[in-house]
């Protein structure tokens, strides 16, 4: 598919520019080059007494599944900003973010999830259909009682797998890892990749 420049619209193609390692699309008119990087996905666990906060996917991929409230970042945005701005967009709710929870490479797709645990501030709007932007439902499940067969993604199940451990151990963690999508597996879900290189370090006292 042909790629325009977005300074001068000419058509781009790929070549690797002087002292440089990879292909970028490089505008044959102007010399622009558009580099493209891996994108930050942003969101929360919200924990609220013993349940946390999922939403249903309103859209694709994976419509109906349950999922974090988690959305791209936005530029000149913290990313603990960003979290809780997408967990008000998904659920209506406020919430208070606490410290980072996980830090997901998803190299295949060229994006990051960063997670951070958070505390409601305002409930009142939980579920609200006015609120939500992307979530059929919103709904405060029991950690023994997560709908593990009908989780969106990966990421979703590995972060609540991660997080309910810790909470049993009674310590906080932040987990650091890597997502490789399974080559046998041929559709997205929450069994198609495995965690590599997965590193936990211990938050607070
Ligand atoms: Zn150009």
């Amino acid at each position: 598919m042909t790629r325009f420049c977005v300074r001068c619209g000419s058509a781009t193609a790929l070549s690797i520019p002087e002292g440089d390692n990879r292909e970028r699309h490089v505008c044959s008119a102007c010399g622009a080059i558009d580099y493209q990087n891996p994108r930050l996905v942003v969101g929360t666990v919200v924990e609220h007494d013993d349940t946390v906060i999922l939403c249903r996917r309103a859209i694709e991929p994976r419509r109906g599944f349950w999922t974090l409230p988690a959305g791209f970042l936005e530029l000149g945005e913290p990313a603990s900003d960003g979290a809780a701005r997408e967990t008000f967009e998904e659920t209506g709710v406020r919430a208070h973010i606490e410290a980072p929870l996980v830090h997901f490479d998803l190299p295949a797709i060229g994006q990051i999830y960063l997670l951070f645990r958070a505390t409601p501030v305002d409930l009142s709007l939980l579920g609200h259909p006015e609120t939500l932007s992307e979530s059929l439902e919103v709904r405060a499940f029991g950690w023994e009682t997560l709908p593990w067969d009908e989780l969106a993604f990966d990421a979703v199940r590995l972060t609540l797998e991660l997080r309910k451990k810790d909470r049993q151990d009674g310590v906080d963690r932040l987990h650091y890892g890597a997502l490789r999508r399974l080559p046998e597996v041929s559709t997205i879900g929450p069994h198609s990749h495995r965690l590599e290189d997965h590193l936990a370090l211990r938050v607070g006292r």
